[in-house]
């Protein structure tokens, strides 16, 4: 335990709140996305601004206690809360500034991407996010980030302008093209490794209403789906997205009531190009393999953003696992088929989240991120709402990732893998790991940032 008088000028320091055991809204601070996670802080800080976040890093470092950063809070391995140390938790740190006319806007890392997306959406401007509105933007940022606009657009490393970090000696930096560019290629794409980012810039453009929404196939026709979706949507134009997933049918609107409960594979849309021109594009899909149920349409980017947010809330049980894809081979098809059709629960999902179009135009060294040459980032995920599943939802999804993972490219996005040791994270970052290493031994030798994926320094310092 940390020194009480250091503890009480820390206190008297803080802009934002000290939380400890016992004290109200404990309990709460301490829970993330994930329901599974149970994790018990010591203390937890809710910095109000960047002197607020230095302080942490200071108590931290000079107390030798473990430090987790929380943003949103959303990751799967639960990174953002530690076991007896210092949380220091951002979400109270959310200004945000949409610039129109410079198509830039600067967000705090208290946003969530629902947040950016609902004020850029007023200008019609929009980065690229996640699909789940409810994410935070600063473990999502700093992982790679993909999503609806990733095809056009990139991925959200590759939007951002400049980021503001508060460094394990307490000193507070701007990182750019131009300023500090080591620290600014490892944080497009990191994770959590070099520093606390206390403020984003990014990059908007201009997107306004898009033609979004699902279509859904019978189980049976799910490897036919996948033979022509596999070729279909890399030869596709940049404009048009679709990840495909293993689901099981709400029973809710808008879904028909005879597909309530029913598994099945489908295709999440999102077409950023002429309204009058998406059926034609859709149409070699539609006509080889006709869908059972489709409810695509014009809406706001935003909405398409949080379409799926009241289907997982908070508080869900979920084990995550990862590869990136460069390739879809029948056999690995078929072992997909196989692996969905046993899932454990109805909220148990699989997605091929694509990664080719504007992500392959960056060169695979620009940026710390490791997969540029892949079509899908994929993700498999058990979730459950009762502790009684938990061992069902592990089974299959390190079944369904075992089982799978020799058709990989290797390693898995970053922001989609639980604890999962160090080889793993190595595969993570492929040929840029060597040099990562290298930019984390000049900016964190003594690696307090452990909480995380971690790259230890190179030439010494603490695995975490
Ligand atoms: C339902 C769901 C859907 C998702 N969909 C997508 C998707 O479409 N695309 C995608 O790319 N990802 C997606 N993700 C993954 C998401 O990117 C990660 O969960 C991400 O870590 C969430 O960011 P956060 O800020 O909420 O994370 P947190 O849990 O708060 O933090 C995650 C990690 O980042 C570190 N960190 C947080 N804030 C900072 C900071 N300011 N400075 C330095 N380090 C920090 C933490 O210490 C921790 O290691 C999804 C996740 C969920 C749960």
């Amino acid at each position: 335990m940390p020194d009480a008088a250091a503890i009480n000028d820390f206190d008297q320091r803080l802009h934002g709140d000290l939380l400890r055991p016992g004290d109200a809204g404990f309990e709460a601070a301490r829970r993330v996305y994930n329901g599974m996670i149970d994790r018990h802080p010591a203390l937890i800080a809710r910095c109000a601004d960047q002197a607020d976040v230095a302080a942490c890093v200071q108590l931290a470092r000079d107390q030798g206690l473990p430090l987790g950063i929380r943003g949103g809070g959303h990751n799967g391995a639960g990174l953002a809360v530690v076991d007896d140390g210092l949380v220091a938790d951002l979400s109270s740190m959310d200004d945000l500034a949409v610039h129109p006319a410079e198509h830039s806007v600067r967000v705090g890392p208290g946003c969530t991407w629902g947040d950016v997306d609902r004020a850029c959406g007023e200008h019609r401007l929009a980065t690229v996010s996640g699909v789940i509105s409810t994410t935070g933007v600063p473990g999502l940022t700093l992982g790679g980030g993909h999503g609806y606009l990733s095809r056009r657009f990139g991925l959200t490393v590759d939007n951002l302008l400049e980021a503001e970090v508060v460094l394990a000696d307490g000193r507070t930096l701007t990182a750019s093209p131009d300023a500090h560019p080591d620290l600014f290629w490892a944080l497009r794409g990191g994770g959590g490794n070099f520093g606390v980012v206390t403020s984003f810039l990014f990059q908007l453009h201009k997107v306004g209403e898009v033609q979004a929404g699902p279509s859904f196939w019978h189980m049976q026709d799910a490897e036919a789906v996948l033979r022509r979706y596999r070729a279909f949507l890399p030869a596709a134009p940049e404009a048009l997205y679709g990840f495909f997933a293993f689901m099981t049918v709400p029973p809710a609107k808008p879904f028909p009531a005879a597909l309530h409960g029913q598994q099945v594979c489908s295709i999440m849309w999102c077409w950023l190009g002429d309204p009058d021109d998406l059926d034609a594009e859709l149409a070699p899909l539609r006509d080889a393999v006709p869908p059972a149920f489709e409810h695509i349409g014009p809406m706001p980017y935003p909405t398409l953003q949080s379409l799926f947010d009241g289907f997982y809330p908070p508080g869900l049980r979920w084990h995550w696992k990862g590869d990136f894809v460069r390739e879809l081979p029948d056999e690995a098809i078929a072992l997909h088929t196989e692996h969905a059709r046993r899932m454990p629960t109805p909220l148990s999902t699989m997605h091929l989240y694509p990664v080719d179009g504007a992500v392959h135009r960056v060169a695979p060294d620009a940026t710390a991120f490791g997969y540029r040459d892949c079509l899908w980032s994929s993700m498999i995920a058990g979730v459950a709402e009762r502790p009684e599943d938990d061992a069902a939802i592990r089974d299959w999804a390190r079944g369904y990732w075992a089982a799978l993972h020799p058709y990989s490219a290797g390693g898995a996005y970053l922001n989609f893998m639980e604890a999962e040791g160090q080889d793993r994270v190595r595969a993570a970052f492929r040929d840029n790991y060597d040099r990562l290493a290298a930019v984390k031994a000049t900016y964190d030798p003594d690696n307090l940032f452990r909480h995380n994926q971690n790259i230890p320094p190179a030439g010494g310092g603490t695995a975490g």
